[in-house]
Order: C-alpha cells, then structure tokens, then sequence
C-alpha cells in the first residue's frame, strides 16, 4: 500500500509520480536555473512560499454559473482543494469573532487581526464558500506537524470570475500568526526591491516559479520556462502561459515571474499573478495559464 501523498502523486494523470515537484522545505538554489542561484533569489521564492497556504472547500455555491468547476459539488459535503497566499494583514481589535471564539460558550479574545488571503476565484467563489474553506498554515511536508496552523475564511473582499481571482478574509486572535505573516509581507516588499534592481537576468527565458499544494497535498515548488504573455481583450492586463508543474489543487497559488532576456518590461516584476488553469496543446505537454496580472492583492 502506497501511503497518502505517494499514492496520490503515483496515480496522477497530469503528471504521474509529480517528477517536477519540489518538497518547499528542500527547495534550494540548485532547483534555479544558474543564473537565478543567487540568495535574494532563493530569500523570495522562501518568503512567498512561507505565506503559500492549502485551501480546503466544502461543497460549493448556488451561485456558481453553470459549467463552472466544482458546480458539481452544490448542496454536497465533498471537499475540493485549492492554494492561495497571504497578501494582507490588518488590526481589527475584538471581542475576536475567529471560528474558535465564535463556538459556543467560547469567551472571545479581546484582540484580533484579519488576513487577506487571494486565490482563485473558481476555488473560493464568494462569501459562502469562503466561510465553508478551512486555510492551512506552514503545512511544508509531513513531519510539520505541530507546527501546522489552521483558519477559517470569512467575508470576501474581491471576487471576479473574468479574472480568475478572489481575495478573502480570515480573522484570528494568534497574535504570532499576525506579526509572522506581516513580517514577511514587509520584507517581500524589500527582495522584491532588490530583485528589480538585477532584473533582467541574463537568461534567454524568464522563469516562473510556482508554490501550491497539488491535491491537497503538502507545499510543493516547481520551476518553468514562460511561454508567452497574452494580451487580453477588454482588459490593460494580460495573462501568462508556462511550463512550470502544476497539478490540480495548484489554483490560486503564487507564480513568481522572474524575468530573462525575453521579459517586454523587467521593470515589472508580475509577483501578482496567481495560477488558473491548464491550457493543453493535445501532444502531452501542458501549458499552464495565470489569472490576469494585477496590482490589486499583491
Ligand atoms: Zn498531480
Ligand atoms: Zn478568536
């Protein structure tokens, strides 16, 4: 008998055994193409992968369009998993109206915080949904245990279809949860600063590098080739395909653009995109596709 994630990775369709997938803990510079091995580099990837959760959804809404995914799971209890990161963390003092100090008989915290967490708008589709997700801390791999930390999803912030993009809300009183993740907000925005100051590498391709869960499963890293940028219609902001692993459960995980030679605009380092999907070109070789790059949620 194959254990949980083994057997799962074993019987994936899309990429049987997940060759490309890297354990985040083991994660190091020799995963990056030689010209990206450098520490500011691998201090990003490391950062956005610490704010990198596991969203689990039970069911999903009325709301949801038809043929939309997971519409299927309407009025069910079945679970579908989805990856988002942390993007913003806010101050909102109490009584705290987390899930635990909600229970009954609970005696709420007098002081409590709200993190944003963005992903995919066909993973968590609305308010609904949000408060049926359950949002995974620090699951790395499987000896994380006691470190692992959970949280409920609460109101929506921002939801848009077109995009492929939801931003919503968890409260909690773990002050130490609050200041880790605003901390590595902070200093995402310091590597980010210095990356744009090497931007662009000397390789012919820029590179994306994605930090999800696949099936639920622990936080995994794949590195890939960027294909194109795709202008879209009706919108300033395009979209981006790669060749960058991603499985199901990937949706709404961070994918960090790290320009090459071919990059249009290495002024623009697209941290904000967040992927969406699998475009497929019919040869086995699969192409995936972002959301819409944003400024919004960073
Ligand atoms: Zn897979
Ligand atoms: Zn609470």
């Amino acid at each position: 008998m194959l254990k949980g994630a083994n057997r799962k990775s074993q019987r994936c369709e899309k990429n049987p055994g997940h060759p490309g997938f890297i354990p985040a803990p083991e994660f190091s510079l020799c995963h990056l193409p030689v010209e990206l091995q450098s520490d500011i580099v691998l201090r990003y990837v490391k950062n956005c992968a610490a704010r990198t959760v596991r969203l689990r959804t039970i069911g999903s809404s009325h709301e949801r369009p038809e043929n939309y995914p997971f519409k299927e799971f309407q009025g069910s209890k079945v679970p579908h998993w989805s990856s988002g990161w942390v993007c913003g963390v806010y101050f909102i003092g109490g009584p705290c109206k987390c899930h635990e100090c909600s229970a009954e008989g609970a005696k709420p915290k007098d002081r409590s915080w709200e993190l944003t967490v963005v992903t995919a708008c066909h993973g968590v589709y609305n308010t609904e949904e949000a408060k049926q997700t359950k949002v995974t801390f620090f699951y790395d791999d499987e000896t994380s245990g006691n470190n692992i930390k959970h949280l409920y999803g609460n109101e929506v912030e921002y939801a848009n279809a077109r995009e492929d993009r939801c931003a919503f809300g968890c409260i909690t009183h773990d002050e130490a949860l609050a200041v880790q993740m605003e901390s590595l907000r902070k200093e995402r925005v310091y590597l980010w600063q210095s990356i744009l100051n090497v931007a662009p590498f000397e390789m012919q391709h820029s590179q994306c590098v994605i930090i999800s869960h696949p099936h639920g499963l622990s936080k995994y890293i794949t590195v890939g080739q960027q294909v194109e940028i795709v202008s879209n219609p009706g919108t300033s902001q395009p979209y981006y395909k790669y060749l960058a692993d991603t499985c199901p459960g990937s949706a709404g995980g961070p994918v960090l653009v790290l320009p090459g030679l071919d990059c249009p605009d290495p002024g623009w380092l697209p941290i904000v995109l967040h992927h969406s999907g699998c475009a497929g070109n019919g040869e086995n070789i699969y192409i995936n596709v972002s959301g819409d790059r944003s400024t919004l949620y960073v």
